[in-house]
């Protein structure tokens, strides 16, 4: 079943391989709970994410919430998405 081992693996790979956002100026970097599509996916619409936080009341998943504040400290930093080390 191609179905099954594919699921298998992505989720081998969420569990073991971990992807952060780092700030090049300050040498610091987050590790949220997500894969690296959606963390490529927030940093590039950020401003859309925050919209969605403010009008849901059930508030943003906890990588979302990291990551945001992440990319809020670091507004005009060099961010990029890296694999954790
Ligand atoms: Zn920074």
């Amino acid at each position: 079943m191609p179905g099954a081992s594919c699921m298998l693996y992505s989720q081998r790979v969420l569990m073991h391989v971990r992807y952060g956002y780092f700030c090049e100026d300050c040498n610091v970097a987050v590790y949220p709970t997500t894969t690296r599509a959606e963390l490529r996916w927030l940093k590039e619409r950020a401003h859309v994410a925050r919209e969605v936080a403010r009008h849901s009341s059930g508030g943003l998943d906890h990588w979302m919430t990291e990551g945001l504040a992440f990319l809020e400290d670091h507004a005009g930093h060099s961010v990029i998405v890296m694999e954790r080390p």
